[in-house]
């Protein structure tokens, strides 16, 4: 890979070669993928990407750090729509607002960019068997992605991943293990499971090419803004590699001179479980907290990416903010009858975040904003039916029908 130069330690600097299956430093700490920037403004243009037809991750292959050779992954990833919202705006007292819709990937979920990521390194490792823990979308990423490039998959969830998530498991066919416990436990059992047998392993801060998937999603948007950044983008925050990930395709983008200025983040947690927004709030080192959130996905209690993460929010002057569950259910209302899109509870989080921020006046009129939607509500359709309430039923009867109507002053016009 010409255009990497290695993969260096985030907390000690240390530098490796960067090999498919490189993991975290001898110091415990997680490594970054560094490119040769001057090579890459040499191969890379606007204007050959521009001229390109696919319309997936890969289209970025001179940002993104696999071989030549290697061949792109079988299913669609990536160039998810860009949505812009001017009625959601004016309702929020925004400037601009779009909403990038990353549910409509493959597995439906933003995750799919990691796996992808995952599956083609896997490759280029001679791997046949990849494994990872997940709260559930990286899971099952993982699985649809594996299944479709022939690999083989085995999967640790938490007993609590919604159904949605459990069923496209089990129909990608991977070997699901359901563990009793919660996601840290989950965590470490697969990475029991995966130093015994071997496996390649996709667990987010232990291989550091997923946040490099996952940075797609910035590359893309920019793009589809025409290379115009936003004052910022709002994104859920879990273990902290979608973050990290989003912040690395924007400073990508503007060391080869493709955007001329940054965003800021906008991180948003569940006020049940904000371990990373608390140590940038307090400027106190994280500390593990309960996961205590309907929003299953960003229910991380023990944060694999942490150092990232913190360096992504800080280093852009991002703002982070916490949202309760209620606040995060309003939020999937919201976007469901203003936009027609349909989040997860997690999914949307960012958008709950954008909300309350317009709400206390942080955002407002003078600020244009992109809000990321994660992954997609048929996941989790339990808390969907919870945040918006039951459909009206009643038997086949006109009369009860105009008597339903009745009922709930809804006026037919
Ligand atoms: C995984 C996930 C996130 C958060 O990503 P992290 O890398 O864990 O911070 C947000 N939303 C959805 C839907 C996810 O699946
Ligand atoms: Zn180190």
């Amino acid at each position: 890979m010409q255009h990497v130069q290695c993969a260096r330690c985030v907390r000690c600097g240390r530098e490796y070669e960067a090999t498919p299956d490189v993991t975290t430093c001898q110091c415990g700490g997680i490594l970054d993928i560094v490119y040769d920037y001057d090579y890459i403004r040499r191969t890379f243009s606007k204007v050959n990407l521009e001229a390109r037809r696919d319309h997936t991750m890969w289209r970025y292959r001179e940002l993104l750090p696999v071989e030549p050779e290697t061949p792109p992954t079988p299913l669609r990833v990536g160039w998810s729509p860009l949505y812009e919202e001017p009625r959601l705006a004016e309702q929020l007292g925004l400037g601009k607002l779009y909403v990038k819709d990353d549910g409509q990937n493959p597995t439906a979920s933003l995750k799919d960019r990691a796996s992808a990521m995952a599956v083609a390194k896997a490759r280029e490792a001679g791997a046949h068997t990849i494994a990872c823990s997940s709260t559930g979308n990286a899971a099952s990423s993982l699985a649809g992605n594996a299944a479709a490039a022939g690999l083989k998959t085995y999967i640790f969830v938490p007993s609590r991943a919604p159904k949605g998530k459990v069923a496209q498991l089990l129909t990608f066919g991977a070997t699901v293990i359901s563990v009793e416990g919660s996601y840290e436990d989950t965590f470490e059992l697969s990475k029991q499971a995966i130093d015994r047998w071997g496996w390649y392993n996709r667990n987010a801060a232990i291989n550091p090419y997923l946040s490099e998937g996952k940075k797609t999603v910035a590359l893309e948007l920019m793009e589809q803004l025409a290379w115009q950044a936003p004052d910022y983008v709002a994104i859920s925050v879990g273990d902290g590699c979608t973050i990290a990930g989003l912040w690395k395709g924007l400073k990508d983008l503007y060391a080869i001179g493709f955007i001329d200025r940054l965003p800021r983040l906008i991180s948003v947690q569940a006020a049940g479980c904000c371990p990373l927004n608390r140590a940038i709030e307090t400027g106190e080192p994280w500390r593990p907290m309960e996961e205590n959130t309907l929003a299953d996905s960003i229910a991380v209690g023990v944060p694999r990416n942490a150092d990232k993460a913190l360096m992504a929010i800080r280093e852009s002057h991002g703002l982070t903010v916490n949202v309760t569950d209620e606040e995060i259910l309003a939020a999937q209302q919201l976007l469901g009858r203003t936009c027609g899109v349909f989040g997860e509870p997690a999914g949307v989080t960012g958008t709950a975040g954008v909300k309350k921020l317009c709400e206390q006046g942080v955002l407002g009129r003078n600020d244009t904003v992109v809000s990321v939607v994660t992954g997609n509500g048929l996941k989790d359709v339990a808390n969907a039916i919870r945040a918006c309430g039951e459909p009206i039923t009643i038997p086949s009867d006109m009369g009860r029908l105009l008597e339903a109507f009745d009922q709930r002053g809804i006026r037919v016009e």
